[in-house]
């Protein structure tokens, strides 16, 4: 077959997807828009735009057209170089064509319903601590859920068909083989850590104020590499980032009355967007034109946030710099002791304020019910007390309250089960990356201290940005560190850094 017919297909399909990507990244900015400057009045009016779109869009993937496209280009694509990015784009396109040709349009019309309601409905029950207000809702939608792992098919466990939103081709025996060992490692380090004397905090529960930590936050940004050329940061309730393409990558953050959490939520959203403006210009406007799954995209964020922002070589860096924009917080603190107080580890309640051990037993607590309820194991009015007795056995606290408990966060009133995952291995797989770089850079953690992070920056560009999805995470993970996802350098990374910083006797 000559080049010439692979290639008609090839651009009549890709024709076809560049709508259908902006459509995505229209109803994107409207969303970004919600979340940052509507007024609360334009929430009724937003809701239709938002649903128009993604409607369009969703009838639009889903056609006989898709299908005839993809159809007439894979018959021809004997042609094609198996590693190539049209090859890719063929394999990426079939694999979410036929998931999303599975659920029929009036089931996803549904399951934004009970999403949109639920949401709403959440956000009362959290306010008013109020958890029997949201469990009709919360019913619903895991009733829902399991209709769509039905639709969806999987081998296993309903729960397979769901993360692989996620986590695509991911099993959830695979998970639990990890997180199990993340447990059987995590709980007891966290209770030596908890023997030890704790180290001095109170310069985090000053005030400080918006505008030095806003400048702080993005002169480190920028230096690490986001270009605010192709971004901006605007605020919001929840922090977030989201692209309207590889040249338009925007983050937000929240500044706080006390502590410098919108520093670390900067650090992190730019580890999202500096993926994004890394993805390789070619894959612009095709479904390869986003992160390769949740997790790798977590690994970005969570590699930006920790491994370099809560390093010492780092804040050897950056603290003078921080103690001029604030002087009289930082008062009495050395770079030493403000090291020590931004790593304490502390079993706490509510997960986005975990530190970065026990932030993981949050994940595996919700991945756990989650499961449970799928499988109607656990109902869901049994959730708030599953809740509170997993919490103390893997934390040793519990909630007073179902607000600072089970209706923390508004993941499941959205709809989004099997997300959680994620979280966790982002945070694994950031080591590994992390420690890949290394290897080839030795000297990596030398530029760090100097405030270079070209060259960090560089290889995470070359083996995870500009690939976007073209493959699998566990492909990517794979040619870019030389092995397959692994908690084991992970813990290596958590007992030295943490044994460290405690005091502990290395095991
Ligand atoms: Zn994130």
């Amino acid at each position: 077959m000559s080049p010439e017919p692979v290639r008609e297909a090839l651009e009549e399909l890709k024709t076809h997807l560049a709508v259908i990507a902006d459509l995505e990244s229209a109803a994107a900015v409207l969303d970004w828009d919600q979340h940052t400057y509507m007024p609360p009045g334009g929430a009724e009016g937003r809701a239709l735009q938002l649903a128009t779109l993604g409607r369009i869009a969703h009838e639009r993937f889903t056609s006989a057209r898709t299908g005839a496209l993809l159809d007439a280009a894979e018959a021809r694509g004997g042609a094609l170089d198996p590693r190539s990015d049209d090859a890719a784009l063929l394999r990426v396109t079939r694999r979410d064509y036929t998931k999303a040709s599975k659920l029929p349009a009036e089931f996803v019309a549904e399951l934004h319903r009970a999403a949109s309601i639920g949401t709403h409905v959440w956000e009362e029950a959290r306010a008013r601590n109020d958890f029997a207000l949201f469990l009709p809702h919360l019913e619903r939608i895991f009733e829902l859920k399991r209709r769509e792992a039905d639709y969806l098919g999987y081998r296993e466990h309903p729960y397979d068909a769901l993360m692989d939103a996620y986590e695509p081709e991911m099993t959830s025996r695979e998970v639990r083989a990890l997180f199990d060992r993340l447990v059987e490692v995590t709980v007891p380090l966290v209770r030596a850590i908890a023997a030890r004397p704790a180290p001095r905090t109170d310069m985090l529960e000053r005030e400080y104020e918006e505008a030095p930590q806003r400048a702080f936050g993005m002169a480190m940004a920028q230096a690490f590499g986001y270009d605010l050329n192709r971004g901006r940061l605007d605020t919001s309730a929840h922090p977030f980032s989201t692209g309207f393409g590889r040249d338009d990558v925007r983050i937000t953050t929240r500044f706080g009355r006390s502590g410098l959490g919108a520093v670390f939520g900067i650090f992190h959203e730019a580890g999202h967007a500096m993926y994004n403006q890394g993805i390789a210009q070619a894959l612009e406007r095709t479904p390869l034109g986003d992160g390769a799954s949740y997790g790798v995209h977590e690994s970005q964020s969570r590699l930006w946030e920790n491994l370099v922002g809560r390093s010492r070589a780092f804040w050897e860096y950056a603290y003078p710099a921080l103690r001029r924009a604030f002087p009289a917080q930082l008062e009495g603190a050395d770079a030493d002791a403000w090291y020590r107080a931004i790593n304490r580890v502390q079993p706490s309640l509510i997960r986005i304020h975990a530190d970065e051990i026990t932030y993981n037993l949050h994940i595996i607590l919700r991945f756990e019910l989650e499961q449970a309820v799928l499988t109607g194991a656990l109902r869901p009015a049994e959730l708030p007390e599953a809740w509170n007795a997993r919490m103390a056995s893997y934390l040793g606290v519990t909630p007073s309250t179902d607000t600072d408990g089970v209706l923390q966060d508004t993941h499941w009133a959205a709809g989004l089960i099997g997300y959680f995952p994620s979280y966790t291995l982002g945070n694994v797989a950031s080591v590994q990356l992390f420690e890949a770089a290394r290897r080839r850079h030795p000297d990596l953690e030398d530029q760090i201290r100097r405030g270079e992070f070209g060259t960090l920056l560089a290889w995470l560009r070359e083996h995870v940005h500009e690939h976007g999805r073209k493959y699998s995470p566990q492909d990517l993970l794979v040619r870019a560190t030389g092995g397959p996802l692994s908690p084991e350098p992970y813990l290596a990374y958590l007992k030295a850094k943490f044994g460290e910083l405690y005091g502990l006797a290395a095991a």
